[in-house]
């Protein structure tokens, strides 16, 4: 039912972006995959996603810390009926030892990307005559850990950010909404294992179990492809009227 869309996914060449691209190309959706690098591996991703669900794919590389990237993406993108503002970066510290230079980054990618994105994007929607900004925040948009200053304060950020939009977009056929994924065992998280390992003085398993997912009462890691579908979701005419929200995809983390 996305036939003739085009979505834009940013940070895109892993995770939950990837997983996002996917469902929406399986949708019908033609696709722009995007990351800072501009790798072969990242122009045959595309080639396969576009072999696989039948659409076109474009890799546009960008990078989510500049502001003047994050407006070139979709200026090279020309049409953006799906932004999905994807691309993040986590960095875990006591405050007083969190490097100011890791501040700045989080807060550029996390936060300030989707800002110059939507704005540059919600011409083109209009333009269009319909549009979804779909923001991929995080249960740490709603709920703190210690040691995430930078990535709280981003994902709060950008819930904020997703509430101006919807009431900006509010009288169009354009929504803006929130996906709060708990944990999904993506590179970002593969990565916080070392350090939590530190940090807490216990081993990988310990840290999964009692660490990681002692705050998702399910038990379980949420899946690249549940976030997928709720993107997809989020872009069928059963959720015209949802905008300016969240929706947790976390195991049950928030209801605690
Ligand atoms: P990931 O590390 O697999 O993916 C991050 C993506 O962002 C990668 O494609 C990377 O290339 C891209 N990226 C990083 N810096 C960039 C830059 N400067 N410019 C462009 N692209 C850049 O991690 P993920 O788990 O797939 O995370 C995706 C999003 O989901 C992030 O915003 C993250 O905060 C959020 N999230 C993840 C989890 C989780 O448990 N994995 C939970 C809640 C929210």
């Amino acid at each position: 039912f996305l036939g003739g869309k085009t979505a834009v996914v940013t940070g895109s060449n892993s995770g939950i972006g990837l997983g996002i691209a996917h469902e929406l190309a399986r949708a019908g959706a033609d696709v722009v995959l995007n990351s800072f690098t501009d790798a072969p591996e990242d122009h045959a991703l595309a080639e396969s996603m576009a072999r696989e669900h039948g659409v076109k794919v474009r890799y546009i590389q960008a990078d989510m810390s500049k502001g003047a990237d994050c407006r070139a993406l979709i200026e090279k993108a020309g049409t953006c009926d799906i932004l999905v503002n994807n691309a993040g970066i986590q960095h875990v510290a006591p405050i007083p030892d969190f490097p100011a230079g890791k501040w700045d980054a989080i807060i550029a990618i996390n936060l300030s990307s989707a800002f110059h994105t939507t704005a540059a994007a919600l011409p083109l929607m209009r333009k269009a005559g319909w549009g979804r900004v779909i923001n991929i925040a995080s249960a740490h948009g709603l709920t703190a850990s210690e040691y995430k200053s930078a990535y709280v304060a981003a994902k709060h950020g950008v819930v904020g950010l997703t509430k101006v939009t919807a009431l900006e977009t509010a009288k169009e056929p354009i929504t803006c909404n929130a996906i709060c994924p708990g944990y999904v065992l993506t590179p970002i998280v593969e990565k916080q294992i070392p350090d939590q390992m530190k940090t807490h003085n216990m081993s990988r398993e310990d840290v999964i179990a009692k660490v990681m997912l002692q705050r998702q009462p399910s038990g379980q890691f949420a899946t690249v492809e549940q976030m997928g579908g709720t993107a997809v979701f989020l872009c069928s005419p059963a959720a015209d009227q949802i905008t300016g929200t969240t929706i947790s995809v976390d195991g049950g983390w928030t209801a605690l």
